[in-house]
């Protein structure tokens, strides 16, 4: 089994390797980074930053979603408590969410309603997103409705974000930064919201 033999060799290779960074992780942790993205097995967090272990405080979900303040009962609570650990414990300094094309969370938004009754979990989870859908019905071209789909989610995410108060405060005050990502798949690239312009930009290494 694939995987079984990975945490043999990880331990035999990786771990032996760097030894004494592993064994330092002991001692606890400082993530800089908050970092909300997908479930998709495509799009690995510290794979696309280059970042250790350490690093980055992790949630993912179906389509790297914060439920807002307001709408944080039942199961959603467990992605914003994540978010309260990270922020008013671990005092990280972003947040960052990271969406990415050919999203399947956000073509279930687009499945016939048979078809979502099957997954009700699912279904209610993806009630926080549904009214983007809106946003996007009369793009024709299917391929640009799902990017621009995919890229409202992101902004909608920093705007839920934004619901909470203790993120609310050290986001203005500049203690925290927030970030939208777009990550690609077929290209490697991420795409960067800027708050200001309100638009994605590339992330090339020359501002960032
Ligand atoms: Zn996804």
């Amino acid at each position: 089994m694939p995987i079984i033999d990975g945490i043999v060799r990880f331990k035999k290779e990786d771990f032996e390797r760097d030894k004494e960074f592993f064994q330092g992780l002991k001692e606890g942790q400082k993530p800089h980074t908050f970092y909300v993205g997908c479930s998709d097995s495509r799009v690995v967090p510290n794979l696309i930053t280059k970042t250790l272990p350490g690093e980055l405080f992790v949630v993912r979900n179906i389509a790297n979603v914060v439920p807002p303040a307001d709408r944080n009962e039942g199961t959603l609570k467990c992605t914003a408590s994540i978010l309260e650990y990270a922020v008013k414990y671990l005092e990280v300094k972003n947040i960052v969410i990271c969406g990415h094309s050919n999203c399947g969370g956000l073509k279930a938004l687009f499945y016939p309603k048979e078809k979502l009754e099957k997954l009700p979990m699912v279904n209610r989870w993806l009630d926080l997103i549904k009214d983007l859908k809106e946003k996007v019905d009369d793009i024709e071209d299917i391929a640009l409705r799902e990017w621009e789909i995919e890229q409202l989610n992101v902004v909608r995410q920093i705007e839920n974000l934004l619901t909470y108060d203790f993120v609310k405060e050290r986001f203005e005050s500049g203690e925290l930064k927030i970030y939208g990502w777009y990550y690609i798949i077929e290209s490697g690239e991420v795409y960067n919201y800027n708050l200001e312009i309100k638009e994605f930009e590339l992330i090339n290494g020359e501002e960032f």
